[in-house]
């Protein structure tokens, strides 16, 4: 099913050493940071950097990385590692700032060039500009690639500055004038130089994190990395094929099944570009459309990166008539907290809340829930919310997740905010 390349190193491609930087790409499919580089150089130096950025602790005393998503993050690079050696390439896993580390990396291996995936967010952006400077400095440079939108932006029948700010118009132009690019190639073999110490994986208390506890029911722990999430796929097609009708299933109901690629998809372990393709021929063979909610979706995601790339911050700031100061509640800091641990004596809130403690994971409807009862009924600063989303969500990808809850908070555009909002039930809070 997947495409592998056999590319053998050969004079002509000299002695130029490429350093791929891998961040959220963590994938050997569908990956042109890779496959350029081993089309570009004779060796390879493959690097991964846990970055204690990520692993601060907040002013509020909580993790910015819960330990969900980072023993996911653990087991998405592990399972890197083993890809990249089934093709003869050793990653170097490190801790530490990567405007240290990917410089130093480079001056030891004779680095000539540095390849990563761009980012759209501010953190991110931030990392790799201090990183490009410090690669300026020894005269390198750090080579952007577009690889986590479903559209490569050069296909968008618009430039980024006339991106539409309405969805549903992003939506019919994209659809109407723009298709989507094929997968390319894996990389069959990978030359890297000899390498005294790879590093090893850092522990979750290495990451000043305790291992997170699943519990009972829903307590369901997904497996980070791209074996898993290849598996994974397949079996939602598996899945659909015994659900359909004429074998006892109930197809229609399907539609409105979340797919559950959200943590793959947010690290990379998967492409967007891949799993838009694998569903639209699994479809077209199936002669089912049960998966179009699943491509309705990506373009979602699209748009949140997008307008992060037109806006940047101001995507989330722009405050048209969104929650301001005087709708938040006196006591929001005691409310927050019930909100948290999900006793606010609503069920359904409660229940998610309790889900997301627990698993890392609620679906669209339940974050829609939480987040709408957060900025309207309590009346708390919608932002204080994000960061939470931000620490416990397995899937955490910031654009997607701001994104979102500005659309809540009503901050970026009110009416495509209630667009995007699933109906809300009638929620009294006990008095
Ligand atoms: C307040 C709030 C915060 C959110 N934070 C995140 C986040 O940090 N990371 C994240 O990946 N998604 C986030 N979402 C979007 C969405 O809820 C999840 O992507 C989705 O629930 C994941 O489940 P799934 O993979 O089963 O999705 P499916 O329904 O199967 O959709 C397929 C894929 O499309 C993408 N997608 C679906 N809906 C959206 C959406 N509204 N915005 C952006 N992408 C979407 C996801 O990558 C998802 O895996 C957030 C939504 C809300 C309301």
């Amino acid at each position: 099913m997947y495409t592998a390349i056999r590319l053998t190193p050969c004079l002509t491609m000299s002695d130029k050493t490429i350093l791929v930087w891998f961040r959220n790409d963590l994938r050997i499919h569908d990956n042109e940071i890779l496959l350029e580089a081993v089309r570009k150089a004779d060796k390879i130096v493959l690097v991964y950097c846990f970055d204690p950025y990520y692993f601060k602790t907040k002013a509020s005393g909580e993790p910015k990385t819960g330990s969900i998503r980072a023993k996911f993050l653990l087991e998405s690079v592990a399972d890197l590692r083993e890809s990249l050696r089934a093709i003869g390439g050793e990653l170097i896993i490190k801790i530490g700032n990567p405007a240290e580390v990917i410089p130093q990396l480079a001056e030891t291996y004779q680095v000539n060039e540095v390849y990563h995936h761009r980012e759209v967010a501010h953190e991110e952006t931030a990392i790799s500009e201090t990183v490009e400077t410090a690669l300026w400095r020894m005269k390198l440079n750090l080579k952007h690639f577009i690889g986590h939108t479903l559209y490569h932006k050069e296909d968008l029948p618009f430039p980024i500055k006339d991106i539409p700010d309405s969805f549903a118009i992003f939506k019919k132009k994209v659809e109407r004038d723009s298709t989507v690019r094929p997968c390319i190639g894996t990389p069959g073999f990978i030359r890297t130089p000899t390498i005294d110490d790879a590093g090893g994986l850092p522990t979750l208390e290495e990451l000043g994190l305790e291992a997170p506890v699943f519990e009972g029911q829903g307590g369901e722990a997904f497996t980070g990395g791209e074996t898993v999430a290849l598996r994974h796929l397949d079996e939602l097609f598996l899945n659909a094929e015994h659900a359909t009708p004429g074998k006892g299933g109930r197809s229609a109901t399907l539609h409105a099944f979340p797919s559950k690629l959200s943590a793959w998809i947010s690290l990379g372990c998967i492409s967007m570009r891949q799993v838009y393709w694998e569903v639209t021929n699994h479809q077209q063979s199936a002669h089912t459309n049960v998966f179009n909610s699943i491509l309705l979706d990506l373009l979602w995601r699209d748009y949140f990166r997008f307008m992060f790339k037109k806006h940047g911050q101001k995507f989330i700031a722009l405050k048209a008539g969104g929650q301001n100061t005087t709708d938040i509640a006196d006591n929001q800091d005691e409310l927050f907290e019930i909100w948290k641990k999900g006793a606010t004596g609503i069920p359904l809130v409660d229940g998610f809340m309790h889900e997301l403690n627990t698993t890392g994971y609620i679906n669209k409807y339940g974050r829609q829930i939480v987040a709408g009862f957060l900025v309207n009924d309590l009346k708390i600063d919608w932002v204080k919310g994000a960061e939470y989303f931000e620490e416990k969500l397995i899937d955490y990808s910031p654009a997607s997740n701001w994104g979102n809850w500005a659309f809540i908070a009503g901050v970026n555009n009110p009416v495509e905010s209630r667009y995007n909002i699933a109906p809300r039930p009638a929620l009294e809070m006990e008095t």
